[in-house]
């Protein structure tokens, strides 16, 4: 096995890329290791002994131990990126782990932003139509999330514009969206991505809703902020994307435009159903997913939601209370 700081010099900026078993329908998840002047671990995988072995097995394929890892970016908050940081650095305390800010409450699970995050979500679903049974499904559903992560404590932060250190030329950039919090990696003149889940090549990765971290802040527009930071994305030169989950994107622009083309045909569908009346959000996930609504609530919701979102900001939506019920109202029927 060569010594790190040979292989530093073998391989400048080489990315590797591991595969991390989890337990969720999004399948496998991808963590990457970039070696340039530092050794960085991008993303991780669940808590679950299954992806700790696949994670030290295939760390050692490569030649590298978990103590080579200088510092580790975690690009979003969900459990299938951050479950194994815990892990990681209790094995190895000398590591240093780099977030957005805006991620660092949700990994270490402050308790203060856990109970606002509570009333906030409660609030949220009842007053969009959601039953009191069915707001205790997403609350059950989260708590059992739980599990696939240990509270993670985060030694620096990652805004947008800053260079990533011991790596020249990549440069951290904020793209929320999917997480409020998620970041990328881009090196412009190799015009590639390291892009979580804000970018994935064979499925929408979606926009979930969070509650500001600033306390009695407006509700952020999680569908809103995804559609302009793709834009943004989408205007810088790109040959490649690695993502959170599948394969390899080499057709970056198609992809986004799928993603952007994704937005439009959901917002019309939306538009068609307010033709007939006005509806809460409930009754609109209901209409626009009669079959599985409720397989997956808080996923459903997110998407409606924000697709509405969408409409309100555009001047195509109105909303009114019906007693403590939210009503979406179509303002004109522009399109059709
Ligand atoms: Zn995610």
């Amino acid at each position: 096995m060569l010594e790190i700081s040979e292989r530093k010099k073998e391989y400048d900026h080489h990315l590797f890329s591991f595969e991390i078993p989890t337990p969720f329908s999004i399948g496998t998840e991808n963590a990457y290791l970039l070696l340039g002047d530092k050794l960085t671990l991008i993303d991780s995988g669940p808590k679950t002994e299954k992806a700790w072995k696949a994670f030290i097995y295939q760390l050692n394929e490569n030649g590298f131990r978990i103590k080579d890892i200088e510092q580790i970016i975690l690009t979003h908050q969900h459990v299938d990126h951050s479950g194994l940081l815990g892990m990681i650095k209790e094995y190895h305390p000398k590591v240093r782990i780099y977030t957005h800010p805006w991620t660092i409450p949700w990994v270490e699970k402050d308790p203060k932003f856990i109970q606002q995050k509570l009333i906030f979500f409660r609030e949220l679903f009842s007053e969009n139509g959601l039953s009191r049974e069915q707001i205790q499904e997403i609350e059950n559903f989260y708590s059992d999330l739980d599990q696939f992560m240990d509270p993670i404590k985060i030694d620096g932060i990652l805004e947008d514009g800053m260079n990533l250190e011991g790596h020249l030329g990549w440069k951290v950039i904020h793209s929320p969206g999917h997480s409020l919090g998620h970041i990328v990696l881009y090196h412009e003149k190799r015009k590639i991505l390291i892009a979580g889940d804000h970018i994935i090549g064979h499925t929408s990765a979606g926009a979930f809703v969070e509650p500001s971290i600033e306390q009695n802040e407006p509700r952020p527009q999680s569908v809103v902020a995804y559609q302009e930071s793709l834009r943004d994305l989408r205007s810088l030169p790109l040959s490649r994307i690695y993502s959170g989950h599948g394969a390899v994107i080499d057709d970056p622009y198609e992809v986004i435009d799928n993603q952007l083309d994704r937005f439009e045909r959901k917002k019309k569908q939306l538009e068609g159903f307010l033709v007939e009346g006005d509806f809460s959000v409930y009754e609109l996930m209901k209409l626009t997913y009669p079959n599985r609504y409720y397989k997956h609530l808080a996923l459903y919701f997110a998407e409606v939601i924000g697709h509405l979102d969408l409409l309100e900001i555009e001047g195509k939506v109105s909303t009114y209370k019906q007693g403590h019920i939210i009503k979406y109202h179509l303002e004109k029927s522009s399109s059709h």
